[in-house]
C-alpha cells in the first residue's frame, strides 16, 4: 500500500499533491478512490463537464473520485509526469515513474481526451508546456 508521503498544497494551477519525503521510483504513491459507476454513465456526466474526477478503469467501470477524501484527485496533469496510473488487483494506483524528491509536485498524464476537454481554451499549463 502507498505510504503517507504526500500532502495537498498550493500549485501553480490551484491545488496539487506534493511529496513530503523522497518517493522511490516504482513505489506506489496514492490510490485513486471513490465509488464505482458505469463508464457509460461517467462519460455522459463528463461530457457535461459536471465532474472532472472520473477515472476510467475499463469500458465497464469508472471511479467517481470527486470525494475530498480521495487525495489522488488533487494530482494535476503534466505532459511530462513523474507518476502513472496502474490497476493493481482491481484498485487504481498511482506509481512513481521516477524518484520524486520531497517538495516536488506529483503529476500524471491524464491523456489527450482530458487535455482537450479541460484545456481546450487555455492550453495545457503544465511546467513543460509553460516553458515551451
Ligand atoms: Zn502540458
Amino acid at each position: 500500500m502507498p505510504q503517507k508521503k504526500i500532502r495537498v498544497a498550493r500549485s501553480h494551477t490551484g491545488l496539487g499533491l506534493f511529496a513530503t519525503a523522497t518517493i522511490r521510483k516504482r513505489a506506489l504513491v496514492v490510490e485513486y478512490t471513490g465509488r464505482r459507476i458505469s463508464t457509460v454513465k461517467a462519460q455522459e456526466i463528463e461530457s457535461r463537464r459536471a465532474n472532472k474526477y472520473m477515472f476510467e478503469i475499463n469500458s465497464r467501470w469508472t471511479i467517481d473520485g470527486s470525494s475530498r477524501r480521495n487525495m489522488a484527485r488533487y494530482v494535476n496533469h503534466s505532459c511530462e509526469p513523474n507518476a502513472e496510473a496502474e490497476l493493481v488487483r482491481g484498485r487504481m494506483m498511482f506509481r512513481a515513474v521516477e524518484t520524486i524528491a520531497a517538495g516536488d509536485e506529483i503529476t500524471i498524464d491524464y491523456g489527450e481526451e482530458y487535455v482537450e476537454l479541460y484545456f481546450a481554451k487555455s492550453g495545457c499549463k503544465c511546467v513543460g508546456c509553460k516553458e515551451a
